[in-house]
């Protein structure tokens, strides 16, 4: 099989290549393995900084890298699969302390897969990909707490980027007037054809501001962290919710408690590593129901295996737009 390889350097440094592997490489598990031939995997901001070495995601050396997959079970010793059953992967670590997606096969643990809903392509899946569902799992947090399209603007921060790209097709399908942020002015056409009502300059967002500001948002979806998210949350509506998944501007959050007390805002963590199964299926199931599919062609772009080393810098320069989905047989 093909695959992503990462090593790690006497330096620490990590060596990316491209290498050929007997399948007998592949991790073994005592129960419920569930090998898969993977049809595409994705690059992920994640991804990025695992096959760049920039941040230590990777816990086990050498790895594969590819933190999700589409494929085809070819064998399983989970009752629950079959050989020829079609499934997504995203997180539970694979990628980071399990081998990944970016090769032409994968074994995981058969309770990590979610069965590909019957009106997804394979491709759709991966153009969806973990920046998609974590969307999906945002705008579920803002309906979960009751934010409805009537409510008023919600905010997409990152919009251009992955999470972005799909958090702006989703609420906006879904009836939200959706004000996206960019820093790519550039994109703003792209934004508007997933559906954005409006598009702000980022730097709006990305300097330090007051801890209280003009109340706008009724929701937030932001994948950027830093003064950004403070930011947001200053400017949320009584009773708004901002839900919170990236740190594409910074890891801090330099925010007073202002927001919360004064006007009873909810800031909502979202992971999609370690989510429960039943919220996985809830929002792949929505995502094959709300998703416009002509958002799909207009935010993939498809690429090589041998591409993917490449793609990593660029994702983790801000200047991917949209995802790139990787054929890992071409
Ligand atoms: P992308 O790189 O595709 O998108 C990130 C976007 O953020 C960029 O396209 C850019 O959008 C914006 N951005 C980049 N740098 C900065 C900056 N310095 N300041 C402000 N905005 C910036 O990544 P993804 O969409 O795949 O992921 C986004 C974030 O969400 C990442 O931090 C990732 O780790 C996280 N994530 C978390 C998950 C979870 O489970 N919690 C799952 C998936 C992703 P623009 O140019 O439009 O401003």
């Amino acid at each position: 099989m093909r695959a992503i390889y990462l090593e790690q350097n006497p330096d620490k440094s990590t060596a990316a290549s491209l290498k050929d592997l007997d399948d007998s490489a592949l991790p073994t598990f005592d129960a419920k393995g569930v090998t898969v031939d993977v049809e595409f995997s994705t690059i992920n901001y994640k991804d990025g900084l695992a096959i760049s070495g920039k941040s230590p995601v990777v816990r086990k050396w050498p790895m594969v890298p590819g933190i999700d997959f589409v494929g085809t079970v070819q064998a399983s010793d989970d009752a629950n699969w079959r050989a020829g059953d079609q499934v997504i992967l995203n997180g539970w670590g694979v990628g980071e302390s399990h081998w990944g997606g970016l090769a032409q096969k994968a074994r995981v643990n058969g309770d990590w897969l979610v069965r590909l809903p019957e009106t997804l392509t394979a491709f759709d899946a991966m153009a969806i990909g973990t920046a998609g569902y974590t969307a999906m799992l945002c705008v579920l947090a803002l309906e979960q707490r009751g934010v409805q399209p009537g409510d008023g603007e919600v905010l997409v921060t990152g919009a251009s980027g992955g999470v972005g790209s799909f958090a702006v097709s989703l609420l906006s399908s879904l009836g939200y007037r959706v004000v996206a942020s960019t820093g790519k002015a550039g994109e703003s056409a792209y934004l508007q054809s997933l559906g954005a009502a409006e598009v702000i300059d980022r730097n709006t967002l990305s300097a330090a501001g007051k801890p209280l500001q003009k109340e706008r948002w009724a929701g937030v979806v932001d994948s950027v962290g830093s003064h950004t998210l403070a930011n947001a949350c200053a400017a949320t509506r009584y009773g708004g919710t901002v839900a919170a998944c990236g740190l594409a501007q910074g890891m801090d959050l330099p925010l007073t408690v202002a927001p919360f007390i004064l006007r009873g805002v909810a800031l909502i963590g979202v992971d999609s590593v370690m989510a429960p199964a039943a919220s996985r299926v809830q929002a792949w199931a929505r995502l094959a129901k709300n998703l416009d599919r002509g958002s799909i062609a207009n935010i993939a772009t498809r690429i090589g295996l041998a591409e993917a080393i490449e793609a990593a810098p660029k994702i983790l320069s801000g200047s991917v737009r949209g995802r790139l989905v990787v054929d890992v047989n071409a």
